[in-house]
């Protein structure tokens, strides 16, 4: 699809997930729709943007932890969103030089900015997809993944705050289980997934506002976002919350559980 293609499917009629959390994180690559849904969700859960900022915290430590000591050299990071400086090839290639990354998105905002996600050093390799991950099959098969990810070694999958757009009737294990089916032994799940765990009525607050905005959401608890990785290796401290997922030195204030809201956890396919 070509960019004047992507943007003439931009639907600016309802918010969208991928521009909503643009606007949590401070960016500018959203409407005023998706700024008056954000805010929504902000005068119920004020600390959303603690939330986002922590996710993409976890991010940048997963990959780093990945490349650094478990030899981890590709990526296919799915949900990737509108770019935020760094992403997550630019945390990987700032280890590994000649790390590749294949990112893949459904929202069309995403496509429209791709090229940001293309900015690979001269030894490693990017490449952008429009997939939805409900279609693990036709992801998987999309010649772009094929020309950039060698599936005969360890590849990371990485489904950062993605899986709570997926319900349960959308069968959110069996993806995941077909996504690692194809990867080889010592390939990795890094996943982070909202909770409402830690303040249950604030967080069905939360799932009204994005189900009214035409986003259905199912958050878990602890317990089934440790699901995701039966099967797995699964790297200390396990499935905890965001913050706590190898922290690095902690400078100024570090937030609350209730806060964060977000269960993280890297697994080894062994
Ligand atoms: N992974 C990034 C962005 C998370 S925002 C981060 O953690 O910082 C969630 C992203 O998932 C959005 O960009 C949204 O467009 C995308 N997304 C939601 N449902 C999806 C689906 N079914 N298939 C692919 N991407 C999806």
């Amino acid at each position: 699809m070509t960019h004047s293609q992507a943007a003439r499917d931009i639907d600016t009629s309802r918010p969208h997930s991928a521009r909503m959390y643009d606007y949590y994180l401070g960016g500018k690559d959203h409407f005023e729709i998706d700024k008056q849904a954000a805010e929504r969700v902000a005068e119920v859960y004020p600390a959303i943007f603690v939330c986002a900022r922590e996710n993409r915290a976890f991010m940048h430590r997963a990959t780093r932890v990945l490349a650094r000591e478990h030899g981890i050299r590709q990526w296919l990071d799915i949900g990737t969103g509108i770019p935020t400086e760094p992403n997550l090839h630019q945390v990987a290639q700032s280890v590994v030089s000649d790390a590749r990354v294949v990112y893949a998105d459904n929202d069309p905002l995403v496509l429209k900015y791709a090229e940001r996600l293309m900015r690979s050093s001269p030894e490693g390799r990017t490449t952008y997809i429009e997939a939805d991950v409900n279609d693990p099959r036709t992801l998987l098969n999309a010649p772009e993944l094929a020309e950039v990810l060698d599936l005969n070694r360890p590849v990371a999958l990485s489904l950062n705050a993605l899986m709570h757009f997926v319900t349960d009737a959308q069968d959110p294990y069996g993806i995941v289980r077909r996504l690692l089916d194809v990867l080889p032994s010592g390939s990795a799940l890094a996943l982070s997934h909202c909770t409402p765990d830690f303040d249950p009525a604030t967080w069905q607050k939360v799932t009204d506002i994005y189900t009214s905005a035409g986003t259905p959401v199912r958050f878990r608890s602890q317990e089934d976002v440790a699901r995701f990785f039966d099967g797995l290796d699964l790297l200390d401290p396990g499935v905890t919350v965001g913050h706590r997922w190898r922290p690095d030195a902690t400078e100024g204030d570090v937030p609350t559980d209730a806060e964060v809201s977000l269960w993280t956890g890297v697994g080894i396919k062994p």
